[in-house]
């Protein structure tokens, strides 16, 4: 978001032998740990971070045949994105409408990050992680990162330093399609649905929409989606409907279902674009709040707060930010 202030240490991760070495250092001066990827879901308050920041740069991929399908090993820090077009490249199917989203590969079981139909969870085969108390090693499979909707183990106990994933895919001609803007990209269009062809279809999207980091493109300049879609009880929706029948839901696990945080935000009268200072909704997407320029944190968050504040009262839904935030917080509903 181009916030935030300076870290009071701060440590390029590139080898296991330097994560441990900084973590003892942390422990015998008791300081309090920041682990980074790239930084891209994140709002990091104007003073800074007073502790020791982790960048992890621990860089690498390897893969290995079982059967039919591949497990590639990434290295927590290779850019996700260069990681995708690998594997769209090599054939390898399940990970092709993750296109496009900024960050290191560390990151991306921390938030089950997801987009167009897939979640990393779906070819995730298990995470490799450091203890930041202990030090110690652990590998957890799929089932013990308990992944879930934007969220994982990871999110809820910020106490591992991700070291590397392993994913395990399926050889494919084809693309997943089943995203309703790639299907209709694809009827525009009229071509084959390769991989190939629909990690460019998603990528065309993403960048219609501002979703893909650009320095040319001021409206890319946030988090992505601010706010998760919520996930409520059927009486919610019950409620909603008898006032918006038209309110979008949909189905999810365990008979809840899921809104869209974009719809609310529109249909409480903040319509794209809307600004607040320097911070504003992006002009292409109203669940992004972009830099506007020369912002700070504290600007973001406030208009987080006026955003989650007005879908309250208009249909009494709380958003849950999708950011993690340092050292700054929304207004209390
Ligand atoms: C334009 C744009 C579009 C986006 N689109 C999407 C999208 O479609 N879907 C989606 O899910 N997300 C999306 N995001 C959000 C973001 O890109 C992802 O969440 C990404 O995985 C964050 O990666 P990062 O390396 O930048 O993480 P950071 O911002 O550096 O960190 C995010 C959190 O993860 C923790 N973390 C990072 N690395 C590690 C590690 N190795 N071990 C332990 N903890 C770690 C950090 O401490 C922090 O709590 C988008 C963001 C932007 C800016």
């Amino acid at each position: 978001m181009a916030v935030g202030g300076p870290a009071r240490w701060f440590v390029n991760v590139d080898s296991a032998a330097r994560l441990c070495e900084a973590l003892d250092l942390a422990h015998s001066r008791k300081w309090s740990v920041l682990v980074l990827g790239g930084g891209s879901n994140l709002v990091i308050d104007d003073t800074g971070f007073d502790g020791l920041v982790l960048h992890i740069n621990l860089l690498g991929l390897q893969t290995n045949m079982e059967g039919g399908a591949t497990a590639v090993r990434v290295a927590a820090g290779e850019p996700f994105d260069r990681v995708i077009q690998r594997l769209v490249g090599m054939g390898l199917g399940g990970v092709e409408c993750l296109s496009g989203i900024p960050g290191a590969a560390g990151a991306a079981p921390i938030q089950n990050i997801g987009a167009y139909g897939q979640e990393i969870c779906e070819v995730v085969q298990s995470v490799e992680a450091v203890s930041l108390e202990t030090g110690m090693t652990k590998c957890f499979d799929r089932e013990a990162c308990d992944f879930s909707y934007r969220n994982s183990l990871f999110k809820r106990d910020p106490h591992w330093v991700v070291t590397s994933m392993t994913l395990f895919l399926e050889p494919s001609e084809y693309g997943n399609v089943s995203y309703r803007d790639v299907q209709r990209f694809f009827s525009a269009s009229g071509t084959p649905t390769t991989l190939s062809a629909v990690r460019d279809a998603v990528l065309s999207i993403r960048r219609s929409k501002s979703m893909v980091l650009d320095p040319n493109d001021p409206n890319s300049r946030g988090c992505g989606s601010f706010f998760t879609n919520p996930i409520v009880e059927p009486d919610v929706i019950n409620r909603l409907r008898a006032d918006t029948p038209d309110v979008p839901a949909y189905p999810t696990q365990n008979g809840r279902f899921k809104l869209s945080a974009g719809w609310l935000i529109e249909h409480a009268g903040l319509k794209r674009g809307t600004r607040f200072g320097r911070v504003g909704l992006s002009p292409k997407h109203a669940l992004a709040i972009i830099n506007l320029g020369g912002a700070c944190a504290k600007d973001v968050v406030h208009a987080a707060s006026v955003v989650r504040r007005q879908v309250f009262d208009q249909f009494g839904v709380v958003l849950v930010p999708e950011p993690v935030l340092v050292g700054v917080a929304l207004d209390p509903m």
